[in-house]
């Protein structure tokens, strides 16, 4: 007999060789139906994997990443069984599952695949699956693996062969296919109920680009066809709120290839879109005791190296500038830290001065490859909206509890309602990758807990995921339709105190080592733009947005009234303007509602007769018709409803 250990800490007897599928029927008859995949002692495991001694076993259902990613790898063996069967002779590589379904990089040949044959291979997956074939796992010895490859003259699975040691290579075989494989399968083929394949994309073999070129074909799948009805619709969805359409639609930002790749140029209403959310940030800091400095581009070589980001990034970044005469090096910012720490440098201070805030909206220059550049997520050149606490290690759980503060009210006002929280730890096992004093490293873990605890944040905790300087609490916000961001890391620092020998004086009048907190609660602007503009598909909130109003004459001769009612609302600080272009109302009105101005409001001769205005809400209709004092208390009340003070 074996003992079973259950998540909930129950302890079940079974004969030594069941399987995971066995405990899951020994509960109920429902849960075995739903089970798909299975971790045993922390590895992955079969539903059908022999069980030999005691353990802790997790049964995984659809509703869990686990099971996703058994679902959409073995649709990816489905896909490579169907491929083989359509264009016999095509060399499979790998087919890992994603976030998001799966792939599968696989030698065509001289054949060149595209959507139009997709439907043939969804076809013949749907096939495949409802054969119901079972997923098996096999040991084979090396020399027979490679075998079987060499006769099927695949020269990659034989070089991914060559590096496995002899005695761990297992195949999956279902139906008539075989795959080389590591396991982590759903029990059969008839569980996948439904396949749509999505793109297809170039793909080097290892990710390099002097080896030989693939085809990856990326899919889902699901087990219900509602389900891969419903993932469409989000994708469509997706497409129409992507960023980078919308950011052009609605005139906020650019690229110019002479400018170079990854290097936004704002436009003045996107300009204005930053300075608002700079302006907002600046306030709470502010209130919060930050204090703004300014530092340059760029810095000597040597701030980096004695930072260390030159030895971890030099090669890897934009390269040294050089002066012309004395051939000084400069590189440009990569993170604003180092500057930071040599304005906290400028003067000695004492306990009784700290902590210091240091913020700044601080422009930085990372270099990415040309193919990772994606608008305004992935760019070379942001700007962050940074800041450094320097603070006495007792301080750390006061400052710790103001930076989460101050982050939840960032996310609150900006809409983010939904949202985790990760805390890293280090690994307690392996101390010598850690640097800072074990005593420290307690006393930060502990801050950061309790202020998670004390914040009734929904955390989760990672042992072994912290940096080499310190631990640290990142957010995940879920966007509106159900994707995850990383924001508003806060992150502790005994690393860079200790290379730029930062002090203070304490209460003993001796010198001691501060503690360091990096946060930005944006990450930085260019990402949270993106993140913002797809989260409300371009409905910022009313404070935000590039106009609040819009004044539409209904022909030229309200053309006077219409400036009168623009020129009120501008006295009192509303950002609006006037169309009077000769076009009828209706299309005023629907370029308006495309544009997404919050406020239409339309003048004719009654409006102005009574001194009114008659007021339609986009995505909403008709407000009706009411005074111009009446409309500029709507917008501010909107406006205070949404936009709070930030309480310290
Ligand atoms: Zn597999
Ligand atoms: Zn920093």
């Amino acid at each position: 007999m074996i003992k079973i250990t259950l998540p909930d800490g129950s302890v079940k007897e079974f004969e030594n060789n069941s399987t995971p599928m066995d405990v899951a029927r020994s509960i109920s008859e429902g849960l075995a139906r739903n089970v798909i995949s299975a971790s045993f002692n922390g590895q992955k495991v079969e539903t059908t994997t022999p069980l030999t001694t005691d353990g802790d076993l997790i049964l995984y259902t659809w509703n869990d990443d686990q099971g996703k990613q058994a679902f959409w790898h073995s649709s990816s063996h489905i896909m490579a069984q169907a491929l083989e069967e359509l264009y016999p002779g095509v060399k499979l590589t790998i087919g890992p599952s994603i976030e998001n379904g799966f792939y599968y990089d696989i030698d065509l040949g001289d054949r060149v695949l595209s959507d139009k044959d997709f439907p043939a291979i969804e076809a013949k997956m749907m096939e495949i699956a409802r054969g119901k074939h079972e997923f098996k796992m096999r040991s084979a010895s090396k020399a027979e693996a490679l075998e079987f490859y060499k006769k099927q003259n695949n020269p990659f699975k034989v070089e991914l062969i060559e590096n496995l040691e002899d005695g761990t290579i297992t195949f999956c075989d279902h139906d008539t296919f075989t795959d080389l494989c590591r396991g982590g399968h759903i029990p059969n083929t008839g569980i996948v109920k439904a396949i749509k394949l999505l793109s297809v994309a170039g793909a080097y073999w290892r990710g390099d680009e002097n080896k030989p070129q693939l085809t990856r074909i990326y899919g889902i799948s699901f087990p219900k066809q509602k389900e891969l009805k419903e993932y469409l619709e989000l994708l469509e969805e997706a497409k129409k709120r992507d960023h980078r359409k919308l950011g052009k639609e609605l005139e906020l930002f650019t690229f110019s290839s002479k400018v170079g790749q990854g290097l936004p140029l704002w436009l003045p209403k996107g300009a204005a879109l930053r300075a608002r959310l700079e302006e907002f940030l600046k306030k709470a800091q502010q209130k919060a005791g930050y204090e703004q400095v300014v530092t340059p581009h760029i810095g000597q070589k040597e701030l980096y190296v004695t930072s260390g980001h030159y030895a971890k990034y030099g090669e890897d970044s934009f390269q040294p500038i050089h002066t012309p005469k004395q051939d000084e090096e400069f590189l440009l910012k990569p993170m604003n830290c180092p500057h930071h720490c040599e304005i906290y440098n400028s003067k000695p201070w004492s306990y009784k001065d700290l902590p210091k805030r240091f913020a700044e909206f601080g422009t930085v220059y990372r270099y990415e490859q040309s193919g990772e550049l994606h608008g305004l997520t992935r760019v070379r050149g942001f700007t962050q909206d940074d800041a450094h606490i320097f603070c006495t290690p007792d301080q750390l759980d006061e400052e710790f509890k103001k930076v989460i503060d101050l982050v939840l009210y960032v996310f609150g006002t900006l809409g983010f309602e939904n949202f985790t929280a990760q805390v890293s730890l280090r690994d307690p096992e392996k101390p010598e990758k850690y640097i800072g004093s074990d005593e420290n490293w307690k006393k930060a873990e502990q801050a950061i807990l309790n202020a998670a605890k004390e914040k009734n944040l929904n955390y989760v905790v990672e042992t072994g995921e912290a940096a080499f300087y310190g631990p640290k609490l990142d957010f995940m916000v879920k966007d509106a339709l159900g994707r995850k961001w990383q924001l508003g890391t806060i992150q502790v620092d005994y690393n860079l105190p200790e290379r730029f020998e930062l002090t203070y004086k304490g209460s003993d009048d001796k010198l001691h080592r501060p503690v360091m907190i990096h946060r930005a609660p944006f990450g930085s602007i260019e990402r949270f733009v993106a993140i913002l503009l797809e989260h409300t598909a371009g409905n910022f909130p009313l404070w935000l947005m590039p106009e609040q109003a819009i004044i539409l004459s209904i022909s030229e001769k309200y053309e006077k009234y219409a400036e009168k009612v623009l020129n009120s609302l501008e006295n009192n600080e509303i950002r609006a303007l006037a169309d009077h272009r000769n076009e009828t109302i209706g299309k005023k009105i629907r370029d308006a509602e495309v544009n997404k101005v919050p406020y239409m409001i339309i003048v004719g001769e009654q409006e102005e007769k009574d001194n009114t205005i008659s007021v339609r809400k986009h995505g909403e209709g008709d407000l009706g018709t009411i005074s111009i004092e009446d409309f500029t208390n709507l917008i501010n009340s909107e406006i205070n409803r949404t936009l709070k003070k930030f309480e310290n």
